[in-house]
């Protein structure tokens, strides 16, 4: 065929298609399960990579009460974009803009040194701050540790006594309730108990309790306070190994899709990508799919899952930068008018699209890892941005 003879095609080169709709039902869900708690959506990383804006709009939408990001910085992107949620902030340097954070009204997780750049930039603000205490309860990142919760529970008290900043929460983090087996959960819940009680002997009135990540919402009730914190569960993926996101009610929120670049008939003995590391048994039909790390996909992921058709095939030879190959066998012969050349490939998505999971396995990671880390490459093209519509409707918005 000539290049004369290839009809131009209309559809997109590359997306990660986020269904708002599914961003929706999955705080549903989650509100349900966690009721009469309430919810935190968790959208820091770009949301897990879907982007952060249209999820914590969709988020709020659907009846998350508040938002969460890592870093000051990722709130204060939300609170400039008009969003007038309750907003925590609980990852931060001595460069971390406090003032900024204390005038536009976001609340900041204090594990300790925090505590003084608060307090100056509510004396700068002339405005109280106001915190979440986060106490170590056994992860080691974050968070007091119990030898300082007192006196960290103390100087916070005498500056709410001050009018420098009201005491909002108490948190803290878990560590293995991905594994429900793991009794280390139950320590951390204890702490946490004892935690609350000695901020509330110390004449703390605490708003939200909170402690509970996504796998601590489906697996343990007990831990969901006054606030759950929902990340992946959001983005309608599954903590557990054992469960799918079907199993717990959840719909997957990004397909990442692309098209056929290439198709080709080659002969036995064919190498494939560098390195050369996979090789054709017999003559076969390769389809070059022109995605690869620098679109965010592992390098390490070899084997990893496309659907092209009604067919699901694995990645063969080396991931390279911008593209890789699926072998379509023997049988799949361009010379046979068999070319899928333009026709759509998706990595994964919701059912019957492969999963996030398959390309986590075949990387040797999570699925919070495989969609947090799709690059800024690969446009975002969101559905059902508007809340009326349940269905796909008309052309999908592109995000700015
Ligand atoms: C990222 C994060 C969460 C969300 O965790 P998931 O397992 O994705 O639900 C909750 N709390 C804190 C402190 C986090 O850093």
């Amino acid at each position: 065929m000539t290049s004369a003879e290839i009809p131009p095609v209309h559809a997109p080169e590359r997306e990660a298609r986020i269904d708002l709709e599914a961003i929706r039902h999955n705080v549903r869900r989650i509100a349900e399960v966690a009721s009469p708690a309430q919810v935190m959506a968790v959208v820091k990383a770009d949301g897990y990579g879907h982007g952060m804006l249209p999820v914590a709009r969709a988020a709020l939408e659907a009846g998350a009460q508040w938002l969460g990001t890592a870093h000051v910085a990722e709130a204060l992107q939300l609170r400039r974009a008009g969003i007038e949620a309750p907003l925590l902030a609980w990852l931060h340097t001595p460069a971390t803009d406090f003032a900024a954070a204390v005038s536009a009204g976001i609340d900041l997780g204090v594990s300790g040194w925090e505590l003084e750049h608060v307090v100056a930039a509510a004396r700068r603000e002339e405005r109280p701050a106001r915190i979440h205490l986060k106490i170590d309860t056994g992860l080691g990142r974050n968070g007091s540790t119990e030898a300082l919760w007192d006196s960290l529970v103390g100087e916070a008290v005498e500056y709410q006594d001050q009018g420098l900043l009201r005491v909002v929460g108490i948190f803290s983090h878990l560590a293995v309730a991905d594994e429900p087996h793991r009794t280390e959960t139950d320590l951390q819940l204890e702490r946490f108990r004892e935690a609350v009680a000695v901020a509330e002997d110390a004449g703390v009135d605490v708003e939200v309790r909170h402690l509970a990540n996504t796998p601590a919402i489906f697996s343990r009730p007990d831990t969901h306070f006054d606030l759950v914190r929902a990340g992946v569960g959001l983005y309608g993926l599954s903590p557990f190994p054992t469960q799918s996101p079907a199993d717990l009610g959840l719909r997957p929120a990004m397909t990442l899709a692309t098209m056929v670049a290439q198709c080709k008939d080659v002969p036995a003995d064919q190498g494939v990508s560098y390195g050369l590391s996979y090789r054709t048994a017999q003559p076969s039909t390769l389809a070059l799919i022109p995605m690869g790390y620098g679109d965010g996909i592992p390098r390490s992921a070899t084997g990893g899952p496309v659907r092209i058709g009604d067919t699901v095939h694995s990645v063969v030879g080396r991931i390279a930068m911008d593209q890789m190959v699926v072998d379509l066998g023997a049988g799949a012969a361009v010379a046979e008018g068999r070319s899928v050349l333009g026709q759509e490939a998706v990595l994964f998505g919701a059912e019957p699209d492969p999963s996030v999971d398959l390309w986590a396995a075949a990387a040797g990671t999570i699925n919070y890892e495989i969609v947090t880390r799709i690059a800024p490459r690969v446009p975002r093209v969101y559905l059902n941005e508007s809340v009326s519509s349940e269905s796909v409707s008309g052309e999908p918005g592109r995000a700015d």
